[in-house]
């Protein structure tokens, strides 16, 4: 299954995306990471795109373009994959296009993520990244808890830092450059039929079951076979929540009406006068058809 995941900074694409990733089995390439990465190792393409990350502005097109073209050629992608941050604006939509075209693999889906502005700042601002493993985290909606609060990578509390990128001035940035270069590949992908929406608000673990809903017919298709989506479940916390609603809910129930419908599943259905006549009919009916014939 090949996908991008489509939204504004702060729309969870890099959450949704690392849950897709352990549901479909396919990797997540996510051109914020890899240019992140790049910048950490100091490298060539990495001092390059520095500047333009610091300021909340896109990289030039053709670094992002050869890093891709480079990435999706890498064995673990060639059953599928999901984009996150990328295509970030036509160009790069169209190379992509043509990309995955002359590979003869295109696009499955592209899912929108839709979250309003004011959620996308909070949200932007209480973002937490592990520097061990990179599980995001938000210090408000989803704080390291339970089992999720050891790092898989170093068996300890996961370090948690702050995007340099991600305090108020290069947010409001990163949001401008959003509605200007990004916005309109909703458009693009519309008119492609390619484009599916879901909203991106609320528990983290809803918007994980609306994703794989949204996703669940490509799976049927012939050329996914193999791949399931296992449907999200609920975390631990969640499910505890649900039950207790449920438990409140058949308390609130009025008493009477529990009993009759508790006495009505127990007594044997009794059969009505207008039930039992057609019966009789019945069984009279062959002895008259039978007399009739004989007369
Ligand atoms: P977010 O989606 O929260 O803004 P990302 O991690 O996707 O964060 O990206 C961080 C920064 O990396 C962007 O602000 C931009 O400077 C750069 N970047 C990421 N993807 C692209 C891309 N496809 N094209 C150009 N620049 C990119």
């Amino acid at each position: 299954m090949r996908i991008v995941l489509l939204g504004a900074p702060g729309s969870g694409k890099g959450t949704q995306s690392q849950r897709l990733v352990k549901l479909l089995g396919i990797p997540q390439i996510s051109t914020g990471d890899l240019l992140r990465a790049a910048v950490a190792a100091g490298t060539e393409l990495g001092r390059q795109a520095k500047e333009a990350m610091d300021g909340g502005r896109l990289v030039e097109d053709s670094l992002v373009l050869n890093m891709i073209c480079e990435r999706l050629g890498e064995p673990d992608a060639r059953r599928g994959f999901i984009l996150d941050g990328f295509p970030r604006n036509l160009a790069q939509a169209q190379a992509l296009e043509e990309l995955l075209g002359s590979l003869g693999q295109p696009l499955d889906a592209v899912v929108r993520m839709e979250v309003d502005y004011d959620e996308l700042v909070q949200r932007i601002s209480g973002r937490r990244t592990c520097e061990d493993c990179g599980r995001v985290f938000n210090l408000v909606t989803s704080p390291p808890s339970g089992a999720d609060a050891v790092c898989p990578k170093t068996g300890r509390p996961h370090r948690l830092m702050h995007r340099p990128d991600d305090n108020e001035d290069t947010v409001t940035e990163r949001l401008r450059v959003y509605d200007e270069k990004t916005r309109p590949l909703i458009e693009f992908y519309r008119s492609r039929g390619l484009l599916r929406a879901i909203d991106a608000q609320g528990d983290v673990d809803e918007v994980t079951q609306r994703l794989t809903r949204a996703l669940a017919d490509l799976t049927t298709r012939p050329s996914h076979a193999g791949l399931t989506v296992r449907t999200a479940r609920p975390s631990p916390a969640r499910a505890r929540r649900r039950a207790a609603a449920k438990k409140k809910k058949h308390k609130a129930a009025p008493r009477r009406a529990v009993k009759a419908k508790r006495a009505a599943s127990r007594r044997p259905a009794r059969k009505t006068a207008a039930a039992r006549k057609p019966k009789r009919a019945a069984r009279r009916a062959p002895a008259k058809r039978a007399r009739r014939r004989r007369s």
